[in-house]
């Protein structure tokens, strides 16, 4: 199976593939979905010496992981608030701590593997659409007495400096936050993996199994496999096949776009090399790509794939919204990928019954939280932790099918109106003070 069109293919460091699964197998455990959550649970498998083999639908990377903004940052898909609403404030800043160790795992692997096609760019802005500079100041307070985590405040001048847009207000730069090469990462895992004894089968999508009994079963169309533990790690292209899964999440696309090659008439619009994100509920994110050769920007979400035409149009539309300068940027690729959502928005992971493991739902921040639910579960499996019970509270509820769709639709349509209308407030407001 051909990679999807997306940027990172077309600028991946290595383009190896690999044979389907045939015939009879046995491992120590089987992890299906080649994925950032998959491969970073077997890599830590492996590392302890089991024998793993991972099953994929089509190559590695080929979901989420190889298609995302590439913006490695603490948090999760909803914000501590609302975590703390569900599990109360000491369990909601140990959720919070373990979503930093999944940013320091992916900073630590990128140098233990010296994977230089995937070096980490230091720094993410976070801005304002609107004028409320004690808001930013009050939660960067907070993250440092909570986590002794430290981010920048930026005054409204300050940041128009490098971002120049008359769109943006004040913002906080995450020093420790950095964007990567995401697919390039994830092949780089896939390497180390195989060099430690594992197997990856590409074109090996798991269409029956047996979870019960000590030796479980998956099969694909040309080969079966056996396995003391099974991990699944589908994402959001998880199918029927695994029911319990399949019923708890709901599959939400969204967008990436990349532009021609034009870094001075770029450089009028973005002058940093930070990641981008605004603070809107589905905002836009953006970064440089290729020492700001070309901007990388991505946005929206949409309970149906929409067409690549129809979603660069909306991507532009945004951002020359933001950055009228940058009118005559050419879109030279637009993609789409899904994503994994749970009810609750939380990651799900956890043992399903003894030896199936689940990790999934990561929803749009998977690149610190797949890895680490590929610790936690890797632990568990190892037995040498239960940290992944700190995830109990938020299980694999029913994600409300075809309605739970139109719900989230609803809801996103909802928040893009609310958005717009805090802007269009703060907007008469500065015109009504200058
Ligand atoms: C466009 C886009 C931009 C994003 N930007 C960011 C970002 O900047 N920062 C961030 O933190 N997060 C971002 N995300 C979210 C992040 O990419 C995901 O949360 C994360 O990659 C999910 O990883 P995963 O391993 O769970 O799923 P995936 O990467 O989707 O992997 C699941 C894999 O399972 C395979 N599979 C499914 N069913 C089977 C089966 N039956 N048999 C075998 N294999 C199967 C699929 O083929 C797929 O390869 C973005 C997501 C998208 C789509």
């Amino acid at each position: 199976m051909a990679y999807p069109d997306t940027y990172y293919a077309r600028t991946a460091a290595d383009r190896k593939t690999r044979p389907p699964l045939q015939g009879e197998a046995q491992c120590d455990v089987a992890v299906v979905g080649a994925g950032l959550a998959g491969l970073t649970t077997a890599l830590q498998l492996a590392r302890a010496g089991l024998h793993v083999a991972v099953l994929e639908a089509q190559s590695v990377g080929f979901g989420a992981s190889g298609r995302n903004g590439g913006f490695v940052t603490p948090g999760f898909a909803t914000g501590g608030q609302a975590i703390a609403a569900r599990v109360g404030e000491e369990a909601a800043r140990g959720l919070h701590r373990l979503s930093i160790e999944g940013v320091e795992f992916v900073r630590d692997t990128i140098e233990a593997l010296a994977i230089t096609a995937a070096m980490p760019r230091a720094g993410l802005l976070s801005v304002l659409r609107y004028d409320d500079g004690d808001a930013l100041k009050a939660y960067a307070e907070q993250m440092a007495r909570d986590h002794g985590y430290e981010l920048q405040y930026l005054r409204t001048e300050a940041v128009r400096s490098v971002l120049k847009s008359a769109r943006y207000h004040q913002g906080l730069r995450d020093p420790n936050a950095f964007h990567i090469h995401p697919l390039n990462y994830l092949r780089s895992l896939a390497d180390e993996i195989e060099r430690l004894g594992g197997t990856i089968h590409e074109s090996s999508q798991v269409v029956q199994c047996d979870l019960s009994g000590t030796r479980k079963m998956l099969r694909t169309r040309q080969g079966t496999v056996r396995a003391s533990h099974v991990v699944l790690a589908t994402g959001g292209y998880t199918g029927p096949v695994f029911g319990q899964l399949y019923r708890a999440f709901l599959p939400i696309a969204t967008y990436v776009m990349v532009s021609e090659a034009a870094p001075r008439l770029i450089a009028q619009a973005v002058a940093t090399t930070d990641a981008v994100g605004d603070n809107r509920r589905a905002g836009d994110y953006y970064r440089l790509v290729e020492s700001g050769n070309r901007l990388l920007w991505g946005g929206r979400i949409t309970t149906r794939a929409a067409s690549a035409d129809a979603l660069a149009r909306e991507l532009r539309r945004e951002m020359v919204g933001t950055y009228p300068q940058l009118a005559g940027l050419k879109t030279e690729l637009a993609w789409s990928g899904l994503m994994s959502y749970a009810r609750h928005l939380l990651p799900q992971i956890g043992e399903l019954q003894p030896g199936v493991w689940y990790c999934t739902a990561f929803g749009g921040h998977g690149l610190n939280t797949t890895a680490i639910a590929g610790k936690l579960v890797a632990e568990g499996v190892l037995g040498v932790s239960d940290r992944y019970r700190q995830f109990a509270p938020f299980g694999l509820s029913w994600a409300g099918g075809p309605a739970g769709l139109a719900a989230a639709q609803v809801t996103y349509w909802k928040l893009q109106a609310q958005d717009w209308w805090r802007e269009r407030r703060a907007s008469a407001k500065d015109k009504v003070a200058a």
